[in-house]
């Protein structure tokens, strides 16, 4: 049985195991992107890490001129420069979509001006460009921007938290999780720690926590994971994951 059964005694005591084994760098204070370009960014990095992230975004700014000719690109144009992040095609129809909205409504790509309302108007505004923003986009732009408490939830991060005990079994890892099961991990995670957790998860939910079958013997949560409770009782210990490709 587990020794922690309190959801948030879990939840800190899983960030300080998994701080040690992903000693992975500070969360800047700037990230030096735009309103825009941060809802951009939430798109490559929602159900994947900061590193691929980072990568599918640097080579779209460099790939084309500038967000306008994103905005007139097609979607396979600018999905095979998100490749090889998961569902490129996906990712590249909500970028275009976003773009063409705030094109739309602003013959600009200025959304500066939304970012001064106040956490709840801005993420009624952002939400307004509903083909573009999901509720993963509006929480990373509280969190990054508006260094307001938010905790972006992904299907990977959803996946763990499941494993975990810390969400319903019924909360499936898709990429529309509910709103309302975002403000209850919300309640459960300091703001100090929310973009730490954001990161952490994201990596474990990669290289331990994986899809199928979760390499339990070798996480350092398996002592309070009630997942990680029934796949070790059944089977021998998993031989070592094989690193994948970044
Ligand atoms: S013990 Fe297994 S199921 Fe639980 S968090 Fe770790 S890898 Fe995931």
């Amino acid at each position: 049985m587990p020794a922690i059964t309190n959801k948030q005694q879990l939840l800190t005591a899983s960030l300080d195991r998994l701080r040690k084994r992903f000693p992975l760098p500070a969360v800047p204070a700037d990230t030096g992107r735009t309103v825009l370009e941060e809802l951009i960014y939430a798109a490559c990095r929602e159900g994947t890490t900061a590193a691929d992230a980072d990568r599918a975004y640097a080579a779209l700014k460099a790939a084309f001129v500038d967000w306008n000719e994103v905005r007139v690109s097609t979607v396979p144009e600018v999905a095979e420069v998100l490749r090889p992040l998961p569902h490129p095609g996906g990712r590249a129809k909500r970028i275009i979509a976003l773009l063409q909205a705030v094109f739309e409504e602003r013959y600009s790509f200025d959304l500066g001006d939304v970012v001064k309302k106040g956490l709840k108007d801005t993420a009624r505004k952002l939400r307004f460009y509903k083909d573009g923003v999901d509720d993963y986009a509006v929480a990373w732009v509280v969190q990054r921007t508006l260094h307001g408490h938010a905790v972006p939830l992904d299907g990977p991060t959803v996946r763990v938290l499941r494993r975990l005990g810390v969400v319903e079994p019924a909360v499936a890892d898709d990429p529309q999780v509910p709103e309302a099961v975002r403000g209850s991990v919300e309640h459960l995670i300091p703001k100090a720690r929310d973009a730490e957790f954001t990161e952490l998860f994201s990596e474990h939910a990669r290289e331990l926590c994986v899809e199928g079958v979760p390499h339990c013997p070798l996480c350092p949560l398996k002592a309070d994971c009630p997942t990680g409770h029934e796949v070790l009782a059944k089977k021998p210990a998993d031989p070592k994951p094989k690193p994948k490709p970044r």
